[in-house]
């Protein structure tokens, strides 16, 4: 199922788009929010497919669709996790997190308050980034289904929920002049994320997705899930023996090479560059720079 946040009438529902996909169905009747349906588990999918086959659905141009989950708190995320990316920030000068090596030898574990989400088609405000370093980094985020603390590689994917588009959007100055990463990806609007969750047993097999971004219809990367350095079950088991994750976290996987501080001179992004991110069977997330 591809689930979605979206308003309609001024009113905000969790939806599921219709078999069609013509358009959406509201779940408004049974649940305030995806986590309302992430946190009722099993039962709370049996109605929302009860819901799915017999409602109608509202068509897209009378909806508006809103960043799919609101996180409870902070946006888990890793840093380099694609090699050719590791070695194109090692080498760009804002890399403070490495020592000499490009490639890390354990995962590198960030966040992102909950006041960066926002949803398809809202801007990015890159103007409010007082050095003018704002750069896009399209990345993999799993939603976590289920209450789970030192979680094995090989029940890893037991405790996934679902996928979706984050961009990592990053004040690249800050990000390096900070030497910790929180200030550079924390800016208020610089978590894009959809444009729906689709939930794990649509996706099948995630390691064979690809991930792409285009700035202003240029190609700029494209890498496949499998090319991550630390896997999804390596992520969770490491993540999980130092704390609990919730039903509705989020980690977002890293970004493939191919950001704005992989090209010389650097490629930052200012007001009007639109970003399209694409990750196969899980939609476009599109977002205009402000
Ligand atoms: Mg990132």
């Amino acid at each position: 199922m591809r689930l979605v946040m979206f308003e309609a009438g001024g009113k905000t529902s969790p939806g599921v788009l219709s078999a069609d996909e013509a358009g959406i169905v509201s779940l408004g009747d049974i649940a305030n929010s995806l986590v309302d349906i992430i946190d009722g588990g099993p039962d709370m999918l049996a109605k929302v497919n009860a819901v799915h086959s017999l409602a109608t659905s509202i068509p897209f141009a009378h909806a508006r669709i809103l960043a799919p989950v609101m996180p409870r708190r902070n946006i888990i995320c890793v840093g380099k996790n694609y090699y050719e990316h590791a070695k194109e920030f090692h080498s760009s000068g804002f890399d403070s997190s490495a020592g000499k090596d490009a490639i890390p030898d354990c995962p590198i574990i960030f966040s992102k308050a909950s006041t960066t989400v926002i949803g398809p088609g809202d801007a990015v405000p890159a103007s409010a980034d007082p050095t003018r370093t704002v750069d896009y980094e399209v990345e993999l985020a799993v939603i976590i289904g289920k209450r789970c603390k030192n979680v094995a590689k090989a029940q890893a994917y037991d405790q996934v929920f679902g996928y979706m588009i984050v961009n990592d959007v990053t004040s690249r100055h800050l990000q390096s002049r900070h030497k910790q990463w929180f200030l550079g990806k924390n800016l208020d609007g610089f978590c894009p994320m959809g444009p729906w969750l689709v939930t794990a047993d649509e996706v099948g097999d995630v390691t064979k997705l690809r991930v792409t971004a285009e700035i202003n219809g240029e190609k700029r990367q494209d890498a496949l899930v499998k090319d991550l350095i630390f896997d999804i079950p390596k992520l969770i088991e490491t993540i999980t023996s130092v704390m609990t994750l919730l039903p509705g976290d989020i980690i977002a996987t890293g970004t493939p090479a191919g950001v704005g501080i992989g090209f010389n001179p650097p490629k930052f992004l200012v007001p009007g560059d639109r970003m399209r991110l694409e990750i196969s069977g899980l939609g476009v997330l599109e977002n205009v720079v402000v």
